[in-house]
């Protein structure tokens, strides 16, 4: 299938907003129509990019907003897809359980795909854990996350995730979070038992792996029903094609 999809990036401004944007060109369906930030001022388009940059409200039509902002600017955007009946990708983390509700709500009239972590290596990690959990029952699990000095929220969005794993497997995970110079993103984890120790890790180096994971999504997303879908979902979904 060929058609093209319309696509509104919001948190365009940021450090992922800018690689989403660089990188779309990437995806053939994918056709940038608009480019959403705080104001307009300080947003820079990347080269050899043209479009538009705009506020939400003059937003033209579109059929997949890629959401990469802050929590305060969350709720517009979804608002946004809601009423355009489009799909809805978000990699916004350090969001409330208000804000956790509104996505379940809105899944009911659009299709919504929410994730700490677009990465692929990080959607395996998240199996092995909840596995490893499963096997090794009554051993500790502490969860380490890294990640850059501009980094708010702690511990990561995706260290909770991989925590969530785990628990569904039946462990109990301590967390601790680092934040040092211009670290992408780094999770370890350490299973402890009587005398051994089991490690799993994942290291990023390029913010590009959650720009593309989040295009690769959205182009899928916008063609499915309604519903609230995750990265397994769509792994699963390209493990079938
Ligand atoms: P950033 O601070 O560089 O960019 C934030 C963007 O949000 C900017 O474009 C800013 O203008 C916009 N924004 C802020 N307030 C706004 C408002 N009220 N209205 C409209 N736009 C507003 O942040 P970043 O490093 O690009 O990260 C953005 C989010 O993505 C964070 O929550 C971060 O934790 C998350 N993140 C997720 C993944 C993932 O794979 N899920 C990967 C990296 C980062």
């Amino acid at each position: 299938m060929t058609t093209s999809i319309d696509l509104l990036v919001h948190g365009a401004s940021g450090r992922m907003g800018q690689r989403l944007l660089a990188l779309s060109g990437e995806f053939a369906r994918l056709h940038l129509v608009a480019a959403v930030a705080r104001g307009t001022a300080g947003l820079v388009v990347p080269e050899g990019v043209a479009i538009p940059a705009m506020r939400l409200s003059e937003a033209p039509a579109f059929r997949l907003l890629i959401d990469f902002s802050l929590p305060e600017a969350f709720d517009p955007a979804l608002a946004l897809a809601v009423q355009r009946r489009a799909a809805f990708v978000s990699g916004t983390t350090g969001l409330s359980l208000d804000q956790l509700k509104a996505l379940e709500a809105a899944s009911r009239q659009i299709p919504v795909l929410w994730s700490a972590n677009f990465s692929l290596g990080v959607a395996v990690l998240s199996d092995l854990v909840e596995r490893a959990a499963r096997a090794l029952p009554g051993w500790d699990l502490d969860i380490v996350e890294s990640h850059h000095v501009h980094k708010k929220d702690a511990p990561s969005g995706t260290a909770l995730a991989l925590g969530a794993s785990a628990k569904a497997g039946g462990a109990d995970p301590r967390y601790a979070s680092l934040r040092a110079g211009d670290i992408v993103g780094e999770h370890w984890l350490q299973f402890v038992g009587q005398g051994e120790r089991v490690e799993l890790a994942h290291r990023a180096t390029s913010r590009d792996i959650f720009a593309r994971g989040a295009l690769a999504v959205g182009e899928w997303l916008a063609g499915q029903p309604p519903g609230h879908y995750t990265m397994r979902d769509w792994v699963a979904a390209k493990a079938r094609d």
